[in-house]
Parts: structure tokens; C-alpha cells; sequence
């Protein structure tokens, strides 16, 4: 049996990966599986724990990282946020394509643990739109608004990096764009069928 394919979503924080997510996890074609990471940032109304994220607490996640649980993991805003191995490995193993999503910083170890897994950087139209969205998404934390398009410039700069960057001016051009190099991938790798 084939190994899955392992996608990584990267991008700066809201740029649209939350809803480039939602749209390819729905896709019945690619048949991806999340990758759900454990942090200790508190839930927020609507996210359910075992869903969204593994809600843990600091001690927890202090013991992942001791005992090497997590495939990479960073601190962003102040909380931790980390992909765990065991269950990407579990999918994998079962020949399942697993969706990472992850801050910019998070892709490096993910490649240098499984080189072949195919990482996606999420542009947004311009830094303008980014900031507007930043503004919008966070205007009851002003605190971190600052702290975010700092972090979004220094993740911009990682973009000539990667192979594969998408631009999020138009949802559905995105996603289209990403599902046309993942299905490349699937039937290179002779797994796009069951
Ligand atoms: P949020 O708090 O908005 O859900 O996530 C903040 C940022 O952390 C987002 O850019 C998200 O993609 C990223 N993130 C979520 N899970 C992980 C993870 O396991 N590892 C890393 N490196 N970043 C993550």
C-alpha cells in the first residue's frame, strides 16, 4: 500500500487558510484527513476540542515536546501550537493524505521529517488586504493586531521559498490551484484511486 500524501497549508495568520481548509478537506476527490494540533491557547466559542485543536494545558504540552510527540511545534501569540506525529503517521501509514495547517515557521521541520510532503504558502492579494483582514479578525485584541503583520511581513519573506505559492484574491481560484497540484501528486504517486 501507498503511504498518504501529507499537504502542508502554510501561510500568514489571515491570509484564508481556515477557509482554503475547510474547502479542501470537504473535497471528495483528495479524500484529506486533518491534522489536528494540540495548543495551549484558550477555545474559542465554536471550536470544539478533539476537532478544531487538542486544548491543552502548558504542563501537557511541555510533555509532548519532552517526549518528542510532536513533529514540529511554535509559540505564536504568546500560546504554543505543535503537530503531533503519532496521528499523521497512523494516517499515513493507513495510506490516508493528511492536511497539516501550519504557521510559516512550522513547514522546515514537517519537510526535513517527510521530505516528499507537498507545502502550499498562502499569499494574500497585497499586505493592504492582509492588514484589513487583520484589523477586522482581531479588532478586540488591538494588542495583537501589531504583533500579527509583524509576524505575516516576516512570513512573507519566506515565500520565494516555496515551490508552490497561491495567492488568496479569489477563494475558489486557490483552492482549485492547490487541488490541481495535489491530484498531480496523488496520480504520480499511482495512490489517486482506492
Ligand atoms: P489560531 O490561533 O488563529 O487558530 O492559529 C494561529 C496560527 O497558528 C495560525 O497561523 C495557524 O495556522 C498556526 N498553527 C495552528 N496549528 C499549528 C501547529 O500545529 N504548528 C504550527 N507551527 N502552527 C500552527
Amino acid at each position: 500500500m501507498h503511504k498518504g500524501l501529507v499537504v502542508i497549508l502554510s501561510g500568514a495568520s489571515s491570509v484564508g487558510k481556515g477557509s482554503i481548509r475547510e474547502k479542501l478537506l470537504a473535497d471528495q476527490d483528495m479524500k484529506l484527513f486533518y491534522s489536528i494540533s494540540e495548543t495551549t491557547r484558550p477555545q474559542k466559542e465554536g471550536e470544539v476540542d478533539g476537532k478544531d485543536y487538542y486544548f491543552v494545558s502548558y504542563k501537557d504540552f511541555a510533555e509532548s515536546v519532552k517526549n518528542k510527540e510532536l513533529l514540529e511545534y511554535t509559540e505564536f501569540n504568546g500560546f504554543y501550537y505543535g503537530t503531533p506525529k503519532a496521528q499523521v503517521e497512523f494516517l499515513t501509514d493507513k495510506g490516508k493524505n493528511v492536511l497539516i495547517e501550519v504557521e510559516a515557521q512550522g513547514v522546515g521541520p514537517i519537510k526535513l521529517n517527510i521530505p516528499d510532503a507537498l507545502a502550499f504558502f498562502v499569499m494574500p492579494s497585497s499586505f493592504e488586504e492582509l492588514e484589513k483582514q487583520v484589523n477586522e479578525n482581531y479588532k478586540d485584541n488591538k494588542a495583537s493586531i501589531e504583533m500579527r503583520l509583524n509576524k505575516a511581513k516576516m512570513d512573507m519573506e519566506l515565500a520565494p521559498l516555496f515551490r508552490n505559492v497561491v495567492y488568496n484574491d479569489d477563494l475558489d481560484k486557490a483552492v482549485a490551484q492547490i487541488k490541481a497540484t495535489v491530484m498531480e501528486e496523488l496520480e504520480k504517486r499511482g495512490a489517486g484511486k482506492d
